[in-house]
Protein backbone atom coordinates (compact mmCIF):
# COMPACT_ATOMS: atom_id res chain seq x y z
CA UNK A 1 0.00 0.00 0.00
CA UNK A 2 1.00 3.59 -1.02
CA UNK A 3 1.70 6.36 1.82
CA UNK A 4 0.83 9.30 0.04
CA UNK A 5 -1.34 10.68 -2.89
CA UNK A 6 0.23 10.84 -5.90
CA UNK A 7 -0.70 13.46 -8.70
CA UNK A 8 -1.95 12.14 -11.80
CA UNK A 9 -2.52 14.21 -15.17
CA UNK A 10 -4.59 12.88 -18.12
CA UNK A 11 -3.45 13.65 -21.53
CA UNK A 12 -6.38 12.25 -23.91
CA UNK A 13 -9.61 12.81 -22.09
CA UNK A 14 -11.76 10.68 -24.22
CA UNK A 15 -13.48 7.26 -23.96
CA UNK A 16 -10.49 5.58 -21.57
CA UNK A 17 -9.55 9.16 -20.29
CA UNK A 18 -12.56 9.61 -18.55
CA UNK A 19 -12.58 6.36 -16.95
CA UNK A 20 -9.36 6.17 -15.71
CA UNK A 21 -10.96 9.41 -13.77
CA UNK A 22 -13.63 7.80 -12.58
CA UNK A 23 -11.56 4.88 -11.62
CA UNK A 24 -8.97 7.01 -9.79
CA UNK A 25 -11.37 8.32 -7.97
CA UNK A 26 -12.29 4.79 -6.18
CA UNK A 27 -8.30 4.70 -5.20
CA UNK A 28 -6.27 6.04 -2.18
CA UNK A 29 -2.92 6.06 -4.05
CA UNK A 30 -3.20 8.48 -6.79
CA UNK A 31 -5.50 11.70 -7.34
CA UNK A 32 -6.43 13.01 -11.05
CA UNK A 33 -5.62 16.82 -10.98
CA UNK A 34 -5.84 17.79 -14.77
CA UNK A 35 -6.21 16.79 -18.33
CA UNK A 36 -4.73 17.64 -21.24
CA UNK A 37 -6.56 17.00 -24.78
CA UNK A 38 -6.16 18.44 -28.35
CA UNK A 39 -9.92 18.89 -28.70
CA UNK A 40 -11.61 21.98 -27.46
CA UNK A 41 -15.01 19.70 -26.77
CA UNK A 42 -12.84 17.19 -24.17
CA UNK A 43 -11.42 20.27 -22.65
CA UNK A 44 -14.60 21.51 -22.01
CA UNK A 45 -15.60 18.04 -20.37
CA UNK A 46 -12.58 18.25 -17.92
CA UNK A 47 -13.76 21.35 -17.52
CA UNK A 48 -17.32 20.57 -16.27
CA UNK A 49 -15.87 17.62 -14.00
CA UNK A 50 -14.29 19.51 -12.34
CA UNK A 51 -10.29 19.13 -13.28
CA UNK A 52 -7.52 21.84 -13.85
CA UNK A 53 -7.76 21.98 -18.19
CA UNK A 54 -3.64 22.40 -19.06
CA UNK A 55 -3.96 24.32 -22.64
CA UNK A 56 -0.53 22.65 -23.74
CA UNK A 57 1.27 19.54 -23.06
CA UNK A 58 4.31 21.63 -22.79
CA UNK A 59 2.12 23.53 -19.36
CA UNK A 60 2.04 19.60 -18.68
CA UNK A 61 5.52 19.15 -18.52
CA UNK A 62 6.17 22.12 -16.40
CA UNK A 63 4.08 21.71 -13.57
CA UNK A 64 6.02 20.56 -10.61
CA UNK A 65 3.03 20.00 -9.01
CA UNK A 66 2.81 17.40 -11.72
CA UNK A 67 3.73 13.53 -10.75
CA UNK A 68 2.39 10.83 -13.03
CA UNK A 69 1.34 11.69 -16.69
CA UNK A 70 -1.76 8.60 -17.78
CA UNK A 71 -1.41 8.39 -21.77
CA UNK A 72 -5.06 7.60 -23.28
CA UNK A 73 -4.50 8.83 -26.61
CA UNK A 74 -4.91 7.56 -29.97
CA UNK A 75 -1.67 4.86 -30.39
CA UNK A 76 -0.02 6.45 -32.65
CA UNK A 77 0.91 9.59 -30.03
CA UNK A 78 1.50 7.36 -27.24
CA UNK A 79 5.79 7.01 -27.53
CA UNK A 80 6.20 10.74 -28.35
CA UNK A 81 4.20 11.15 -25.11
CA UNK A 82 5.85 9.12 -23.19
CA UNK A 83 9.24 10.09 -23.68
CA UNK A 84 8.45 13.75 -23.49
CA UNK A 85 7.09 12.94 -19.81
CA UNK A 86 9.41 10.77 -18.81
CA UNK A 87 12.46 13.12 -20.17
CA UNK A 88 10.49 15.85 -18.27
CA UNK A 89 10.77 13.74 -14.71
CA UNK A 90 7.16 12.63 -14.83
CA UNK A 91 6.59 8.39 -13.86
CA UNK A 92 4.51 7.77 -16.30
CA UNK A 93 1.39 4.91 -17.43
CA UNK A 94 0.45 4.40 -20.64
CA UNK A 95 -2.36 2.71 -22.16
CA UNK A 96 -2.08 -0.08 -24.26
CA UNK A 97 -1.72 -1.30 -27.42
CA UNK A 98 2.07 0.41 -25.77
CA UNK A 99 3.51 1.14 -29.25
CA UNK A 100 3.02 0.93 -33.03
CA UNK A 101 6.51 -1.06 -32.79
CA UNK A 102 8.78 -3.37 -30.51
CA UNK A 103 11.03 -0.11 -32.06
CA UNK A 104 9.27 2.60 -30.33
CA UNK A 105 8.47 0.38 -27.12
CA UNK A 106 12.42 0.41 -27.12
CA UNK A 107 12.70 4.15 -27.30
CA UNK A 108 10.31 4.38 -24.67
CA UNK A 109 11.81 2.20 -22.19
CA UNK A 110 15.27 4.20 -22.70
CA UNK A 111 13.74 7.29 -22.20
CA UNK A 112 12.60 5.45 -18.90
CA UNK A 113 15.89 4.04 -17.95
CA UNK A 114 17.50 7.27 -18.76
CA UNK A 115 15.12 9.20 -16.51
CA UNK A 116 14.80 6.86 -13.55
CA UNK A 117 11.45 7.25 -13.67
CA UNK A 118 9.10 4.42 -13.78
CA UNK A 119 7.16 3.33 -16.58
CA UNK A 120 3.80 0.95 -16.55
CA UNK A 121 1.83 -0.26 -19.33
CA UNK A 122 -2.25 -0.18 -18.13
CA UNK A 123 -2.35 -4.27 -19.09
CA UNK A 124 -5.76 -3.81 -17.19
CA UNK A 125 -7.33 -7.13 -17.82
CA UNK A 126 -5.06 -9.22 -16.08
CA UNK A 127 -7.19 -8.28 -13.13
CA UNK A 128 -10.35 -9.73 -15.24
CA UNK A 129 -11.68 -12.63 -12.97
CA UNK A 130 -13.23 -14.37 -15.92
CA UNK A 131 -9.27 -15.19 -16.49
CA UNK A 132 -8.25 -14.84 -12.99
CA UNK A 133 -10.36 -17.62 -12.94
CA UNK A 134 -8.98 -19.73 -15.69
CA UNK A 135 -5.28 -18.92 -14.21
CA UNK A 136 -6.09 -20.34 -10.83
CA UNK A 137 -6.96 -23.89 -12.93
CA UNK A 138 -3.76 -23.50 -14.17
CA UNK A 139 -1.57 -22.70 -11.24
CA UNK A 140 -3.39 -25.24 -9.24
CA UNK A 141 -4.12 -27.83 -11.95
CA UNK A 142 -7.94 -28.15 -11.28
CA UNK A 143 -8.43 -29.89 -13.97
CA UNK A 144 -5.49 -31.92 -13.99
CA UNK A 145 -2.57 -30.04 -15.97
CA UNK A 146 -4.22 -27.51 -19.36
CA UNK A 147 -2.71 -28.55 -22.13
CA UNK A 148 -5.65 -26.31 -24.58
CA UNK A 149 -6.43 -23.06 -23.58
CA UNK A 150 -9.21 -21.13 -26.19
CA UNK A 151 -9.35 -18.11 -25.10
CA UNK A 152 -12.08 -15.65 -27.36
CA UNK A 153 -13.87 -12.26 -27.45
CA UNK A 154 -16.86 -12.11 -29.93
CA UNK A 155 -18.63 -9.10 -30.99
CA UNK A 156 -21.33 -8.22 -34.05
CA UNK A 157 -20.80 -4.72 -33.84
CA UNK A 158 -17.51 -4.08 -36.04
CA UNK A 159 -14.42 -1.95 -35.36
CA UNK A 160 -15.99 1.10 -33.43
CA UNK A 161 -16.09 4.12 -36.01
CA UNK A 162 -13.12 5.77 -34.54
CA UNK A 163 -8.71 6.00 -35.64
CA UNK A 164 -9.57 2.49 -34.55
CA UNK A 165 -10.37 1.87 -38.06
CA UNK A 166 -7.08 3.42 -39.37
CA UNK A 167 -3.88 2.01 -40.09
CA UNK A 168 -1.54 4.56 -38.91
CA UNK A 169 -3.35 5.66 -35.61
CA UNK A 170 -2.54 1.63 -34.80
CA UNK A 171 -6.13 0.54 -35.39
CA UNK A 172 -7.21 -2.77 -35.83
CA UNK A 173 -8.65 -5.39 -33.58
CA UNK A 174 -5.40 -7.48 -32.75
CA UNK A 175 -3.64 -4.28 -31.53
CA UNK A 176 -7.09 -3.46 -29.93
CA UNK A 177 -8.31 -6.56 -28.42
CA UNK A 178 -5.48 -8.81 -29.15
CA UNK A 179 -2.95 -7.36 -26.90
CA UNK A 180 -5.23 -8.10 -23.70
CA UNK A 181 -5.59 -12.41 -24.88
CA UNK A 182 -1.85 -11.99 -25.60
CA UNK A 183 -0.83 -10.28 -22.19
CA UNK A 184 -3.12 -13.02 -20.08
CA UNK A 185 -1.62 -15.61 -21.69
CA UNK A 186 2.20 -14.80 -21.58
CA UNK A 187 1.69 -13.47 -18.05
CA UNK A 188 0.00 -17.27 -16.69
CA UNK A 189 2.14 -19.30 -19.31
CA UNK A 190 5.71 -19.35 -18.14
CA UNK A 191 6.85 -20.83 -21.24
CA UNK A 192 8.61 -19.77 -24.33
CA UNK A 193 5.97 -19.70 -27.39
CA UNK A 194 8.07 -21.66 -30.07
CA UNK A 195 5.24 -21.61 -33.50
CA UNK A 196 2.70 -19.08 -34.38
CA UNK A 197 0.56 -19.08 -37.08
CA UNK A 198 -2.21 -16.97 -37.80
CA UNK A 199 -4.73 -15.68 -40.03
CA UNK A 200 -6.26 -11.89 -39.84
CA UNK A 201 -9.79 -10.95 -40.99
CA UNK A 202 -10.69 -8.31 -43.60
CA UNK A 203 -13.98 -9.01 -43.70
CA UNK A 204 -15.90 -5.24 -43.19
CA UNK A 205 -13.53 -3.75 -45.75
CA UNK A 206 -10.73 -1.77 -43.70
CA UNK A 207 -7.34 -0.94 -44.09
CA UNK A 208 -6.82 -2.93 -40.30
CA UNK A 209 -7.80 -6.39 -39.12
CA UNK A 210 -11.68 -6.86 -38.00
CA UNK A 211 -10.50 -9.64 -35.87
CA UNK A 212 -7.77 -12.49 -35.99
CA UNK A 213 -7.03 -15.69 -35.12
CA UNK A 214 -3.67 -17.03 -33.80
CA UNK A 215 -2.79 -20.59 -32.76
CA UNK A 216 0.49 -20.40 -30.21
CA UNK A 217 2.48 -23.78 -29.28
CA UNK A 218 4.08 -23.17 -25.54
CA UNK A 219 7.35 -25.08 -24.87
CA UNK A 220 5.52 -27.14 -22.47
CA UNK A 221 3.13 -28.76 -24.35
CA UNK A 222 0.47 -26.34 -24.52
CA UNK A 223 -1.44 -25.16 -27.32
CA UNK A 224 -3.77 -21.90 -27.34
CA UNK A 225 -6.44 -20.47 -29.54
CA UNK A 226 -6.91 -16.60 -29.42
CA UNK A 227 -9.17 -15.39 -31.63
CA UNK A 228 -11.01 -12.08 -32.03
CA UNK A 229 -13.77 -11.28 -34.08
CA UNK A 230 -16.15 -8.64 -34.55
CA UNK A 231 -18.96 -10.12 -36.81
CA UNK A 232 -19.78 -12.65 -34.55
CA UNK A 233 -23.83 -12.62 -34.34
CA UNK A 234 -23.66 -15.96 -31.97
CA UNK A 235 -20.84 -15.97 -29.95
CA UNK A 236 -18.44 -18.70 -28.67
CA UNK A 237 -17.46 -19.07 -24.69
CA UNK A 238 -14.60 -16.74 -23.20
CA UNK A 239 -12.67 -19.85 -22.21
CA UNK A 240 -12.33 -23.18 -23.44
CA UNK A 241 -9.94 -25.40 -21.63
CA UNK A 242 -8.89 -28.99 -21.71
CA UNK A 243 -6.81 -30.52 -19.21
CA UNK A 244 -5.84 -34.17 -18.66
CA UNK A 245 -8.47 -34.78 -16.33
CA UNK A 246 -11.46 -32.77 -17.32
CA UNK A 247 -12.67 -29.81 -19.76
CA UNK A 248 -13.63 -26.05 -18.21
CA UNK A 249 -15.91 -23.35 -19.94
CA UNK A 250 -16.31 -19.69 -18.83
CA UNK A 251 -18.87 -18.53 -21.26
CA UNK A 252 -18.86 -14.98 -20.51
CA UNK A 253 -17.57 -12.00 -18.14
CA UNK A 254 -20.22 -12.89 -15.47
CA UNK A 255 -18.51 -15.96 -15.34
CA UNK A 256 -21.14 -18.21 -16.57
CA UNK A 257 -19.55 -21.57 -16.31
CA UNK A 258 -18.11 -25.36 -15.79
CA UNK A 259 -16.36 -27.60 -14.85
CA UNK A 260 -16.57 -31.29 -16.02
CA UNK A 261 -13.98 -33.64 -14.73
CA UNK A 262 -13.77 -37.81 -15.03
CA UNK A 263 -14.86 -39.44 -12.04
CA UNK A 264 -11.97 -41.35 -11.24
CA UNK A 265 -14.07 -42.76 -7.88
CA UNK A 266 -16.38 -44.38 -10.43
CA UNK A 267 -17.06 -47.38 -12.04
CA UNK A 268 -16.02 -47.15 -15.50
CA UNK A 269 -18.74 -48.34 -17.56
CA UNK A 270 -18.09 -48.16 -21.40
CA UNK A 271 -20.41 -45.68 -23.40
CA UNK A 272 -22.83 -47.34 -24.66
CA UNK A 273 -23.21 -46.23 -28.83
CA UNK A 274 -25.97 -43.47 -30.12
CA UNK A 275 -27.24 -42.80 -33.79
CA UNK A 276 -25.20 -39.44 -34.75
CA UNK A 277 -26.83 -37.77 -37.73
CA UNK A 278 -27.24 -40.48 -40.28
CA UNK A 279 -24.38 -42.66 -38.82
CA UNK A 280 -23.39 -44.32 -35.16
CA UNK A 281 -21.10 -43.91 -32.99
CA UNK A 282 -19.47 -44.68 -29.69
CA UNK A 283 -16.65 -42.53 -29.41
CA UNK A 284 -18.69 -39.38 -29.36
CA UNK A 285 -21.74 -40.90 -27.14
CA UNK A 286 -22.13 -38.90 -24.00
CA UNK A 287 -19.98 -40.05 -20.88
CA UNK A 288 -22.28 -42.76 -19.31
CA UNK A 289 -23.99 -41.86 -15.97
CA UNK A 290 -21.57 -41.48 -13.04
CA UNK A 291 -18.22 -41.39 -15.35
CA UNK A 292 -17.97 -37.31 -14.50
CA UNK A 293 -18.60 -35.03 -12.05
CA UNK A 294 -20.23 -31.05 -13.12
CA UNK A 295 -18.39 -28.80 -10.55
CA UNK A 296 -19.16 -25.21 -10.66
CA UNK A 297 -16.20 -22.67 -11.46
CA UNK A 298 -13.48 -22.10 -8.70
CA UNK A 299 -13.03 -18.26 -7.27
CA UNK A 300 -10.92 -16.28 -9.10
CA UNK A 301 -7.40 -16.05 -8.04
CA UNK A 302 -6.32 -12.81 -6.33
CA UNK A 303 -3.45 -10.09 -7.65
CA UNK A 304 -1.90 -8.22 -4.56
CA UNK A 305 -3.39 -4.84 -5.18
CA UNK A 306 -5.32 -2.79 -8.00
CA UNK A 307 -3.32 -1.72 -10.64
CA UNK A 308 -3.15 2.08 -9.48
CA UNK A 309 -2.23 1.09 -5.86
CA UNK A 310 0.48 -0.97 -7.42
CA UNK A 311 2.10 1.60 -9.25
CA UNK A 312 1.94 4.15 -6.36
CA UNK A 313 3.85 1.54 -4.55
CA UNK A 314 6.30 0.97 -7.16
CA UNK A 315 7.35 5.05 -7.44
CA UNK A 316 7.71 4.75 -3.96
CA UNK A 317 10.20 1.60 -4.24
CA UNK A 318 8.03 -0.45 -2.04
CA UNK A 319 6.32 -2.87 -4.71
CA UNK A 320 7.31 -4.46 -7.74
CA UNK A 321 5.36 -3.55 -10.56
CA UNK A 322 2.30 -6.17 -11.40
CA UNK A 323 3.03 -5.08 -15.13
CA UNK A 324 6.58 -5.94 -15.90
CA UNK A 325 8.39 -4.01 -19.18
CA UNK A 326 9.97 -7.64 -19.69
CA UNK A 327 6.58 -8.93 -20.33
CA UNK A 328 4.98 -5.77 -22.47
CA UNK A 329 8.23 -6.43 -24.84
CA UNK A 330 7.58 -10.01 -24.73
CA UNK A 331 3.79 -9.09 -25.71
CA UNK A 332 4.73 -6.35 -28.27
CA UNK A 333 7.47 -9.45 -30.02
CA UNK A 334 4.32 -11.90 -30.27
CA UNK A 335 2.01 -9.33 -31.48
CA UNK A 336 4.94 -8.44 -34.61
CA UNK A 337 5.32 -12.60 -34.33
CA UNK A 338 1.06 -12.36 -35.59
CA UNK A 339 1.28 -10.08 -37.87
CA UNK A 340 4.05 -11.46 -39.79
CA UNK A 341 2.69 -15.31 -39.65
CA UNK A 342 -0.71 -13.66 -40.94
CA UNK A 343 1.28 -11.68 -43.96
CA UNK A 344 3.42 -13.92 -44.98
CA UNK A 345 0.80 -17.13 -44.11
CA UNK A 346 3.20 -19.26 -42.63
CA UNK A 347 3.50 -21.05 -39.30
CA UNK A 348 6.43 -19.04 -38.10
CA UNK A 349 8.95 -20.77 -35.71
CA UNK A 350 12.29 -18.85 -35.49
CA UNK A 351 10.84 -15.30 -33.97
CA UNK A 352 12.78 -14.15 -30.90
CA UNK A 353 9.98 -13.66 -28.47
CA UNK A 354 12.51 -12.44 -25.44
CA UNK A 355 13.46 -9.34 -28.00
CA UNK A 356 17.18 -9.69 -27.96
CA UNK A 357 16.82 -9.06 -31.92
CA UNK A 358 14.92 -11.05 -34.93
P1 LIG B 1 -10.81 8.14 -27.67
O1 LIG B 1 -10.76 8.47 -29.11
O2 LIG B 1 -12.15 8.00 -27.01
O3 LIG B 1 -9.99 9.21 -26.83
C1 LIG B 1 -8.70 9.62 -27.20
C2 LIG B 1 -8.53 11.08 -26.82
O4 LIG B 1 -7.17 11.46 -27.06
C3 LIG B 1 -9.40 12.04 -27.65
O5 LIG B 1 -10.15 12.86 -26.80
C4 LIG B 1 -8.39 12.82 -28.48
O6 LIG B 1 -8.81 14.14 -28.76
C5 LIG B 1 -7.18 12.80 -27.59
N1 LIG B 1 -5.90 13.02 -28.26
C6 LIG B 1 -5.50 12.59 -29.48
N2 LIG B 1 -4.22 12.97 -29.72
C7 LIG B 1 -3.81 13.66 -28.62
C8 LIG B 1 -2.60 14.30 -28.26
N3 LIG B 1 -1.54 14.28 -29.07
N4 LIG B 1 -2.54 14.90 -27.06
C9 LIG B 1 -3.61 14.94 -26.23
N5 LIG B 1 -4.78 14.34 -26.52
C10 LIG B 1 -4.88 13.70 -27.69
O7 LIG B 1 -9.97 6.79 -27.51
P2 LIG B 1 -10.07 5.77 -26.29
O8 LIG B 1 -11.03 4.71 -26.60
O9 LIG B 1 -10.21 6.54 -25.01
O10 LIG B 1 -8.61 5.09 -26.36
C11 LIG B 1 -7.48 5.78 -25.87
C12 LIG B 1 -6.41 4.76 -25.50
O11 LIG B 1 -6.90 3.89 -24.47
C13 LIG B 1 -5.99 3.83 -26.64
O12 LIG B 1 -4.63 3.55 -26.55
C14 LIG B 1 -6.81 2.58 -26.40
O13 LIG B 1 -6.24 1.41 -26.95
C15 LIG B 1 -6.83 2.53 -24.89
N6 LIG B 1 -7.98 1.81 -24.30
C16 LIG B 1 -7.73 0.93 -23.32
C17 LIG B 1 -8.76 0.23 -22.74
C18 LIG B 1 -8.46 -0.73 -21.62
O14 LIG B 1 -9.36 -1.42 -21.15
N7 LIG B 1 -7.23 -0.80 -21.16
C19 LIG B 1 -10.08 0.42 -23.18
C20 LIG B 1 -10.31 1.37 -24.17
C21 LIG B 1 -9.25 2.07 -24.74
Amino acid sequence: MSSNIHSVVIVGFGGMGKYHAELIKENNSLEVVGTYDVLEARRTDSAKAGYKVYESYEEVLADPAVEIVLIATPNDVHKEIAVRALQAGKHVICEKPVAMSKEELQEMLAAADAAGRVFMVHQNRRWDEDFLTIKKMYDQEIIGSLFQIESRVHGANGIPGDWRHVKAQGGGMLLDWGVHLLDQLLFMIDSKVTSVSSSLSFILGNDVDDGFEAILQFENGIKAIVEVGTTNFITLPRWYVKGIEGTGIIEDWSLTGRLVTRNNEGQKIEPKPIRAGVGLTKTMAPPSEGATITEALPQPAALSSSFYDNFAAVIEGTAEPIVKNSEVLRVQNLIEAIFESAEKNQVLKDFDMYGEGK
